[in-house]
Parts: C-alpha cells; sequence; structure tokens
C-alpha cells in the first residue's frame, strides 16, 4: 500500500493530482486511513492538556484531515464526471461513512466544549471560530446523547438516499433516452446531430437533466416531441419514494435541531436568514411572471393554430422568435467554435479585467483524455494556480454543468488553487465542437466560479474560494455571464469557424432583442422548481405524503405557479439539486443571487464597464475574500451600498 498516491502529496505542480497513477482500488484504503488519521487527529485535539487556544483547537482543525480531503476531492470529481460501477459501488459504500465520519467529529463533546472556551481578537480568526461554533451546534452538538443517537441514524440514512436517488437518474439518462428507428422520426435535428446519436442502426437521443430538453425546439414530429418530453418527466419513477423518504427525515432532523422545518433550518446560515425572507421575494416574482408566460402561449398558440402542450412550447417559441424577431438561434452555432469560445472569449474577459493569463500544459493530465489543464499567471506573471476544464459530455458524466475544486486555496497551508469546470457539451462525431448560445452562456457562468476559485486569497481552508452561502456563490458566476455578449469580447471570439468572419452585427442585435422574448418561460419554469423545492422542504414532521405527484401538483397550485405548458425545470423525481446535491430548500440561491448580480452589472456599466480598474475592484473587495467575511459585507463594499430588487425585476421584464 505504500504506492497509494493519496498518502502522501502530490509532487505535480500546484499538486495536481496524479491522475495517472490513481486507481479505482486505492480509493478504499484511502478512505479508510484519512478517517482513521482525521479522527486520530481530532482525537488529540480534543484531548490535549493544554488550555485551548485558536491555533491548538480551531487552527489545529483546519491542519487535520489531509489524506481524507484529499482522497474526496479527487473522488467525488470523478464520481460525478468519469464514472463506473466500481467507483458507484465504493461511492454507495462511503458515503453513508463519511456521514458517520463527520458525525463524528461534530458530536465530539470534549472538542466541542473546548471550542467553546476559545478566545480571538484576530477579526479572521473570529469570523471562522464564529463559523465553526455555527457548524457544530447546527450539526447538533448541544443535543443530548439520545437525540445525538436519532440524528446520527437521520443523516446516514439521508446520506445513503441520495446516493440511491442519483444512481438512479444516471442510469435513467440513458435507459429513458428516446429511440427511434427511422431517422425521419428526427427531421428538425441537423444531419451531423442526427449521425452522432446512431448506434447500431437506430438513433438514441438521450435525457439532458432538465425538463425543457433541447430537442423539443427542432424536432418537426409533434409525436415525437410529446414522446420525449413524456420521457423526460417520467424518468427514474423509484425516486418518488426516495424523495418522499428524504423529505420526512429531513423535517424530522430540523425538528430535533430546533426548527419547524428544513426550509427554516437551512436558510438559518444563509444570506436570506429567514424563510419569511426567501418568501417575500419569491412572492414578488411570482405573478408577474405566470402573466407574462400566459401571454407568451398566447402569442404560441396563434403561431401553432392551436393550444399549446408543454412539449410545443420551445419549438414554437422558436417559430414566434423567428417571425417577431427574425432571430434564428441556430444560425449563431458556427460561430461559436468550444476552442474559440475558450480561449478568445472566456479567458480573454478574464484578461481584460483581471490581467490574468492562461497557458495550456498539456504535460499535466487530468482523469480522462478530453480533460485540458491551464495554468493561470497573475499580470505580474507570478503563478496564480491550475484551471482544467472538461467540456463534453459522457455517458458516465452526470447531467448540467458545475466547477468543482480538487485543491483548495490558503495560506495556512501554502497551496494555491486547482479548479475544475465540467460542462455536457456533444462531442461530434467529426469536425469542430459548435455551441449554442446556452452554452457558450453555461462556459462563462462555470468560469466565474472558477475565477472565485482561483483568486482566493484567504487563511484558512473552511472558507476558501467558493465557501460561501449556497445563495451567494451562484453570484459572482452570474456576473461572469454579462461579458457573453460585451462587444469587444463579442467581437473577439464569435467567429465563423470556416471562414474566420466575425458574427453579424445584426444577428448579434436581434439576440439581443429576442432575449426579451420567452421570459415568463424562464422565470416561471425557475421559480415553479423553486416552490417545489420549497413545498418538500417546508413539511413538518410527522407530515405524512401518500402521493409525491399528487404533491407536487397540489405545491404548484398552492404557490400561484402552476401553469401546465410550463412545467417546473425538474420534476421531483429528478430534482438532482435538492435531492442529491446539496441545494435542499437553497434552489432560491440562484434567484437570490440574481439580485446581487443585476446590481453588479448596473456598477460595471456605470463605471466603465470591462476595465482593469473594475476587475480589479470586483477582485479585490468579493472575489478574492471567499467565506473569509461576512458575503453582504463584501458585497456593500464592492456596491458601495445595499442592494435592491429593481435591476433583476427589470432584466426579466417583470415590472
Ligand atoms: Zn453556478
Amino acid at each position: 500500500m505504500a504506492e497509494n498516491p493519496f498518502f502522501a502529496p502530490s509532487s505535480l505542480p500546484y499538486r495536481l493530482p496524479p491522475f495517472d497513477e490513481i486507481r479505482e482500488e486505492h480509493y478504499l484504503p484511502a478512505f479508510e486511513r484519512g478517517m482513521a488519521e482525521h479522527l486520530a487527529e481530532v482525537e488529540a485535539i480534543a484531548g490535549s492538556d493544554e488550555p485551548p487556544t485558536f491555533d491548538n483547537t480551531v487552527a489545529a482543525l483546519e491542519r487535520s484531515g489531509r489524506i481524507l480531503d484529499r482522497t474526496a476531492a479527487v473522488f467525488f470529481s470523478v464520481a460525478a464526471s468519469n464514472t463506473s460501477d466500481a467507483i458507484m459501488e465504493i461511492e454507495k459504500r462511503v458515503s453513508p461513512e463519511l456521514t458517520r465520519h463527520a458525525d463524528a467529529i461534530r458530536l465530539n463533546r470534549a472538542l466541542w466544549a473546548r471550542i467553546k472556551r476559545v478566545t480571538t481578537d484576530d477579526p479572521e480568526e473570529a469570523w471562522l471560530l464564529e463559523k465553526y461554533r455555527e457548524d457544530f451546534i447546527r450539526a447538533g452538538a448541544d443535543l443530548s446523547e439520545p437525540e445525538q443517537e436519532r440524528l446520527r441514524q437521520l443523516n446516514e440514512e439521508l446520506s445513503r438516499l441520495s446516493t440511491e436517488f442519483s444512481q438512479n437518474l444516471l442510469k435513467a439518462t440513458t435507459d429513458s433516452a428516446l429511440v427511434v428507428e427511422d431517422a425521419k422520426e428526427l427531421d428538425g435535428l441537423d444531419e451531423a446531430t442526427i449521425r452522432s446519436l446512431e448506434q447500431d442502426g437506430r438513433y438514441v437521443l438521450p435525457l439532458l437533466n432538465f425538463t425543457n430538453q433541447p430537442a423539443l425546439a427542432q424536432l418537426t414530429d409533434r409525436d415525437v416531441r410529446r414522446r420525449l418530453f413524456e420521457l423526460s418527466v417520467g424518468r427514474a419513477p423509484a425516486n418518488f419514494a426516495l424523495a418522499v423518504r428524504m423529505a420526512t427525515l429531513r423535517a424530522e432532523r430540523a425538528a430535533l435541531l430546533g426548527f419547524p422545518n428544513h426550509a427554516s433550518y437551512v436558510v438559518a446560515d444563509q444570506t436570506a436568514k429567514t424563510v419569511e425572507a426567501v418568501e417575500e421575494m419569491l412572492g414578488q416574482l411570482v405573478g408577474p411572471a405566470v402573466r407574462n408566460a400566459e401571454a407568451e402561449a398566447e402569442a404560441l398558440a396563434e403561431q401553432a393554430g392551436f393550444p399549446i402542450e408543454p412539449w410545443d412550447w420551445s419549438f414554437y417559441a422558436e417559430k414566434v422568435r423567428r417571425a417577431r424577431y427574425d432571430f434564428d438561434a441556430d444560425a449563431m452555432r458556427p460561430y461559436f467554435e468550444l476552442d474559440r469560445v475558450i480561449r478568445d472569449g472566456v479567458f480573454e474577459a478574464a484578461t481584460r479585467l483581471y490581467g490574468v493569463t492562461f497557458a495550456e500544459r498539456p504535460d499535466l493530465k487530468g482523469y480522462h483524455e478530453d480533460v485540458r489543464v491551464f495554468e493561470v499567471f497573475d499580470e505580474d506573471g507570478s503563478a496564480l494556480g491550475l484551471f482544467l476544464l472538461d467540456p463534453y459530455a459522457r455517458p458516465n458524466k452526470r447531467g448540467g454543468a458545475w466547477m468543482n475544486s480538487l485543491v483548495g486555496q490558503s495560506f495556512l497551508f501554502g497551496e494555491k488553487p486547482v479548479v475544475m469546470n465540467n460542462l455536457n457539451i456533444t462531442k461530434p462525431a467529426e469536425g469542430p465542437t459548435l455551441l449554442s448560445y446556452d452554452e457558450v452562456n453555461t462556459a462563462f457562468h462555470e468560469f466565474g466560479h472558477a475565477l472565485h476559485g482561483l483568486f482566493s486569497a484567504v487563511r484558512f481552508p473552511r472558507v476558501s474560494g467558493t465557501k460561501v452561502p449556497r445563495d451567494f456563490v451562484e453570484y459572482p458566476s452570474q456576473v461572469n455571464e454579462m461579458w457573453v455578449t460585451w462587444p469587444e469580447i463579442l467581437a473577439n471570439y464569435a467567429r465563423h469557424h470556416e471562414t474566420g468572419e466575425p458574427m453579424p452585427a445584426e444577428l448579434v442585435e436581434k439576440l439581443k432583442a429576442a432575449e426579451k422574448f420567452n421570459q415568463g418561460f424562464k422565470t416561471v419554469e425557475y421559480l415553479a422548481a423553486t416552490l417545489l423545492d420549497w413545498a418538500w422542504h417546508k413539511l413538518e414532521p410527522g407530515q405524512e405524503v401518500a402521493d409525491a405527484e399528487a404533491f407536487e401538483q397540489e405545491a404548484l397550485k398552492a404557490a400561484g405557479i402552476a401553469f401546465p405548458p410550463v412545467p417546473p425545470r425538474y420534476r421531483t423525481n429528478y430534482f438532482m439539486h435538492i435531492f442529491a446535491g446539496g441545494y435542499s430548500a437553497g434552489y432560491y440561491s440562484y434567484i437570490w443571487s440574481e439580485v446581487l448580480d443585476a446590481e453588479s452589472v448596473e456598477w460595471f456599466k456605470e463605471n466603465g464597464g470591462l476595465t482593469r480598474a473594475n476587475g480589479d475592484h470586483f477582485r479585490r473587495e468579493l472575489l478574492s475574500r471567499g467565506g473569509s467575511v461576512d458575503p453582504l459585507e463584501s458585497f456593500r463594499a464592492f456596491r458601495g451600498r445595499e442592494a435592491s430588487i429593481r435591476p433583476l425585476l427589470e432584466r426579466r421584464g417583470l415590472l
């Protein structure tokens, strides 16, 4: 076992995990030794004879668990992006063990007693100490022995259910794929796409992880659209029962911890703080959003000549967009070649704002041949960190797009960040990878998270980079989307992949005009998912749900968001964010963060847009702080005042 690569720090640049040495059989022993070592370190801290100080208690905890951290960072990254039967087995086994492990630390009474006695005058230490206290109390440190025993059981079962939920879902993506025998049924898709779907003489269109499958905008056969839609909303039906069970257990756990429901428990340590604050905000949005969607539905029905069903929406929205704005989303694709979007768009915007530069390091490897590694430098040439990009969809990759961190920045360890972006772009059978406008947007969005990780300049790992409240974390990434259509940036990257011609200005103008259309749909599908999440997590302890689908319908109706042509972006059975993604009672975060985002976009525009000075200000006050200060304080330091909801309402056409 001496050769297990997780047992020692990586010797690669930036401590990039040595992916070419890591084998599946290394994970379990590394988890086991990692947990054992971590527990021994914690026991030593808890049992120390020395009087508790910040350094020998809180900082010592920050320094502990290094093998486990290294192992988990790699394992969960690979489990999400490049899984296998063996990895899924390991995941099933270690998830509840890791939950038990976390409980063994946070429910350690001697340790908790020590933490309570620590004092410090240093503001950064004081903030971290407060985080530790919150973490421990929220984990049940103050509960009685029998209560803690029940809590341990609840946590373990929840962790098992959540793994099961996500594994069911990954299987359903292929198991519930639309299969057609005759390519004619796929009429509307372009030929290259149809070719890439061919498997043994049939055509297999896999599901993406949200309700509204992109192909619905193109498929001309209404019945095929209906079948695709029904496969999408009906996938992984076994997950309904898991969801009910999870919501019930979460309600019981919230009660144990002294909260009326899981939502109250979750928001207490978020920037929102209370259920009422979230509901007040959502309440301002629901009515206007539904009215917008109703007006859009009328326009679509007029175009179609019949009432719109959910599987018709995108198809006719595309037609109306073309008729009304003379805009064809597909006409943009030839101008969005992946490599160019990344180098001359995503990276270039960061260079102009922050002075950072990028150099690809083909000598450094990820866990799959498609993963690319870039070294990132500050303006003065000093090394900042590594950025890994895994752009393509694979059958063994989770749906969606996300950022994750392989090595977190901290001055404590003198470590620089190694961060990753995962996208789910279909790899073409041949030729260049051409993106949709949405995919370009996603690339900028995820890179906004990456910058939050790369610019982190904090002492402690617990508050490094994107370790901020969930209802704050989407804010910097959303801000980064503003550069997608920023004229200098767009002109730089949006060039025809064959001719090199810049995207015609009129196409951009039309895009901007057309973007105002379909906002009702987008806001309603998002709000419906948010309110569904909310309903599941406002269950009272002991409240029974006999029929999950009926519960869904009731919840949407009660929230005033039930509008059948626009179903929720996620239904319960595939709502990964809330049942297996750490966003339970947290899906509101996207629109909550968007308030700050819309404010910040205004600030950039008021101050001259894409300039180094503006980038530096945003980086200094916000991106570099991680979670080491009160996030709303960093927002105020950046913006110069409190946030108002008006810019958001304006942007979404809700005023
Ligand atoms: Zn995001």
